[in-house]
């Protein structure tokens, strides 16, 4: 076995037993990187120099891949924009100062669809990422680049962000675990701001431990982010010991199946897992979101309507790109903000803007807000009867690179993953199996209420025993 095939609990144990050292693993990740990232692009840029001199500097560290949103000293932080070409990020996010102080190292910058705005990566502006287990296809997004790198065994592990479903779509997409945590479980310090109400930071992982280990390491109170609760992080390590499904009861929502996208096969394996959740012992019972139709309305007003003022810092002045056409402040601008970002962060700041003007703000975003009030006593009301709920992940497998040219189709892609977000709960994606004939990777969801972590974790745990003695 090759290191870089490792994940991280075998890593830890190589390291801490001595037969390697973290400059081996991140050697041996430079070498698949070299190899493999010709054809798969999950990363954007790999600074060789700087992964090796943190390694030669903490021996025992493991290292992790990070999208390239997050803020890591010295290293670019392009967002996959045009707009922040140059950029180079003068601190280190908490989540990375959290992975530093806790035996991991940041290890190469991942792609993601620009300002982690899409499902597919292909809005990066710069470079496509494709899908290990289908060349031909898309590893999903917003986090593509973590995804590809997960499912490719390009890193260890790696880093995520979710606002509306950007860990969990792609995670199943390429086979990977993917936790989105509860909103304000993990620091957004230094993470690039899409919607501030709704990012979350979270692992990509080759299991569940894995994840559960991570999760452990980046999250907590942080003085520098106020949506972070001082609740302390439970040992999610510990959580997992003997995880069963016996007795759990697990909650159908009755909205997410019979769904019109809902292809054919990824409802074959979703209801093959459920099967298994039942033989394993679980308790299922259907229960309703009743306000599920609304979700995808209200984050397509709510996610834009905050972007729209997050990226209003991007203006030519401060950071990255700078428009050479212009020729007073406002073109300034205006030219530097229309050169450098692409289409769809363009489109979602026209929709954010909009719907916050003066004359529409009532009817719209104010209006969202009550809606997504609704959307979370849902979930409240659900988690009153069940430990966890579980569903399809993303509607249909990994589409084909330039399949889906209309946004609003693209949209449709976090159907299932955009509620909880909404919600604030936390949520995961776990292998469930492939599809016939194309053998493409399928995730099943589960949810948990939110800082209920340890419970998703040991459920999620126990299905991943189960799923894959069932292979
Ligand atoms: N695909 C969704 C969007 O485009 C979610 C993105 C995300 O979670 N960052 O907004």
């Amino acid at each position: 076995m090759e290191l870089f095939e490792l994940g991280i609990k075998a890593a830890q144990e190589g390291l801490n037993k001595g037969e390697f050292a973290a400059k081996d693993l991140v050697q041996s990740i430079i070498e698949r990187y070299r190899a493999k990232n010709g054809e798969i692009g999950a990363y954007l840029t790999f600074d060789e120099e700087q992964a090796l001199a943190l390694a030669e500097a903490n021996p025992k560290a493991v290292p992790i891949a990070i999208k390239d949103l997050i803020n890591v000293q010295g290293q670019p932080c392009t967002c996959a924009s045009k707009i922040l070409k140059g950029y180079v990020s003068p601190y280190d996010a908490t989540v990375v100062k959290n992975l530093k102080a806790n035996g991991f190292i940041p290890c190469g910058r991942v792609n993601m669809d620009e300002f982690a705005m899409g499902s597919s990566t292909e809005n990066s502006a710069l470079g496509v990422t494709r899908n290990p287990y289908d060349l031909s296809r898309v590893p999903g997004g917003s986090s593509g680049g973590s995804a590809a790198a997960v499912g490719a065994d390009m890193c260890i592990a790696a880093l995520g962000t979710d606002t509306g479903g950007s860990i969990r779509q792609p995670a199943s997409f390429c086979n990977c675990v993917g936790v989105k945590p509860s909103y304000g479980r993990v620091s957004r310090y230094g993470v690039t701001a899409f919607a501030s109400s709704l990012d979350q930071v979270g692992p990509m992982s080759k299991s569940v431990e894995d994840a559960a280990i991570l999760l452990k390491a980046i999250a907590g109170y942080d003085q520098m982010d106020g949506t972070t609760p001082r609740e302390p992080v439970p040992d999610y390590v510990r959580a997992i010991e003997g995880a069963s499904l016996k007795g759990v009861k697990i909650g159908l929502p009755k909205e997410y199946f019979g769904v019109d996208g809902l292809d054919g096969e990824v409802k074959r394996v979703t209801e093959r897992a459920i099967k298994l959740a039942a033989d394993a012992g679980a308790e299922l019972v259907e229960v309703s979101l009743p306000h599920t139709q609304y979700a995808m309305a209200v984050y397509y007003i709510i996610a834009p309507a905050e972007a729209s003022a997050n990226l209003a810092r991007f203006d030519g002045v401060r950071y990255g790109h700078r428009s050479e056409a212009a020729t007073d402040v406002y073109s300034l601008y205006t030219k530097s903000r229309a050169e450098g970002f692409g289409p769809e962060v363009k489109r979602r700041i026209i929709m954010g803007t909009y719907v916050l003007s003066s004359g529409y703000y009532d009817a719209y975003y104010a209006r969202a807000q009550k809606v997504r009030t609704l959307i979370k006593r849902d979930f409240d009301a659900v988690f009153a009867k069940v430990d966890a709920l579980m569903a399809p992940c993303a509607p249909t497998p990994a589409f084909r690179i330039g399949e889906l040219q209309d946004p609003l189709t693209m949209y449709l892609n976090d159907l299932f993953t955009i509620p909880s977000a909404l919600a604030g709960v936390c949520a995961a994606s776990i292998p469930a199996g492939f599809t016939e004939p194309d053998h493409l990777p399928v995730g099943v969801q589960f949810v948990c209420n939110a800082f209920d972590e340890a419970r998703l974790f040991r459920v999620c745990k126990a299905f991943e025993d189960i799923a894959k003695q069932g292979e």
